[in-house]
């Protein structure tokens, strides 16, 4: 994460934790004496113009503080380290697939668009098996043991019951910004619910949206988990997205990964679609997913390149 070098009485640095209209609030780090631990900031102007907008999940220098207003004035935005457009946030470290044992019953073709999606980013993905008190234990051990196939360790919890959500918690603690994403219906607001308590009192699910009375123009919100994490209140992108070039798809495959660290396949350039002396098998649980991808981007790139 990158560092600011000027500190004097009056600049500090902070997190962007939620946009409100044309003001950004930032969570300081290390609050001066005398200094509110939220300030409602604007931009400096000369920000602006250079088009560099600023996003929840930013790490921002401020100055110009105003202690009694709790008012300051963002002067500079670090680089980020990732960006996500569904939701709007910076500096994501952690993407939660939320994904139901039952109720919706697990869709393996649904997860893995998700999973897909998810590995896209280039982040870390961590896989939940939510609503785990309706799937007998041995269909819930079948299950996870399905998922570790895939190249996942999940977390299996229940929301209703509770079983489960010290392992997400402790997951969690290890991560500096996380959010959630799956299919609606999952459980994706009770898991947000279950860790972040305060936040119930002001949030009722509608239709999978979290809705606040107040701020209807509130569209993402950090909280805090512990000292040193935080979780998007907003679910991400329940809509998944494929690469366009089928030779990204392979590395969206954990288990396809892990097939070829330490030895990638001899073939440059190799689809691994079974030729005979590629690195990959094809006897894995989602190769027929893999190579029907495969299949379509294949197809589609050809349709973009006109021929
Ligand atoms: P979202 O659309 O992913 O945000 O899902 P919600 O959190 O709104 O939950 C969808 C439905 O699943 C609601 O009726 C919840 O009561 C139910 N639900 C959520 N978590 C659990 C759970 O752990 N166990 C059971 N049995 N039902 C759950
Ligand atoms: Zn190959």
């Amino acid at each position: 994460m990158a560092e600011f070098s000027a500190t004097s009485t009056s600049t500090a640095t902070g997190i962007v934790v939620a946009l409100q209209a044309n003001y950004l609030e930032v969570e300081l780090h290390a609050p001066p004496d005398g200094i509110p631990g939220r300030l409602l900031c604007t931009r400096r102007t000369r920000l602006s113009h250079r088009g560099a907008a600023v996003h929840v999940g930013d790490q921002v220098s401020i100055e110009a503080i105003d202690p009694v207003q709790a008012r300051a004035v963002v002067a500079d935005v670090a680089p980020r380290d990732s960006w996500l457009t569904r939701p709007p946030v910076a500096n994501v470290s952690l993407v939660v697939v939320v994904l139901a044992v039952d109720q919706p019953s697990f869709d393996p073709d649904q997860a893995s668009r998700f999973l897909l999606t998810a590995e896209r980013t280039g982040l870390d993905v961590q896989v939940v098996l939510s609503k785990r008190d309706l799937l007998p234990p041995d269909q819930l051990e079948q299950l996870c043991e399905r998922l570790r196939r895939w190249g996942y360790e999940p977390i299996a919890l229940s929301s209703e019951t509770g079983e489960g959500v010290e392992a997400l918690q402790q997951r969690l603690r290890g991560t500096a910004l996380a959010v959630l994403c799956g299919p609606s219906g999952v459980g994706k607001s009770s898991v947000l619910n279950r860790l972040l308590p305060h936040l119930s009192l002001r949030v009722g699910a509608v239709s999978g949206r979290l809705q606040r009375g107040r701020h209807t123009t509130r569209h993402v919100e950090l909280f805090a988990l512990g000292d040193t994490s935080k979780v998007a209140d907003t679910p991400g992108f329940n809509r998944p997205d494929l690469p366009d070039d089928p030779r990204e798809l392979g590395v969206l495959f954990p288990e396809l990964r892990q097939q070829l660290d330490p030895w990638p396949c001899r073939f440059r350039d190799c689809l691994h679609r079974g030729e005979p002396g590629c690195g990959v098998s094809t006897t894995w649980e989602r190769y027929s997913l893999y190579a029907s991808g495969l299949e379509e981007l294949v197809a589609l790139s050809r349709q973009g390149r006109g021929g």
